[in-house]
């Protein structure tokens, strides 16, 4: 199942975020960095074009 919204945590504010990739159905990732601190994390398809163009 592919999650595309979440929220993360910012210095204790709780921010919703989102990120759909233009040229696949990446799937985010919400990961705690920290105290009060997460951040968004955008997992791309292996096929995706834009993956290729930016490694
Ligand atoms: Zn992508």
């Amino acid at each position: 199942m592919s999650v595309k919204t979440g929220r993360v945590n910012v210095r204790g504010k709780t921010i919703p975020v989102g990120y759909q990739c233009p040229d696949c159905d990446n799937d985010v990732r919400i990961v705690p960095m920290g105290e009060g601190v997460s951040v968004l994390q955008v997992i791309h398809d292996d096929t995706c074009p834009w993956l290729g163009k930016h490694k």
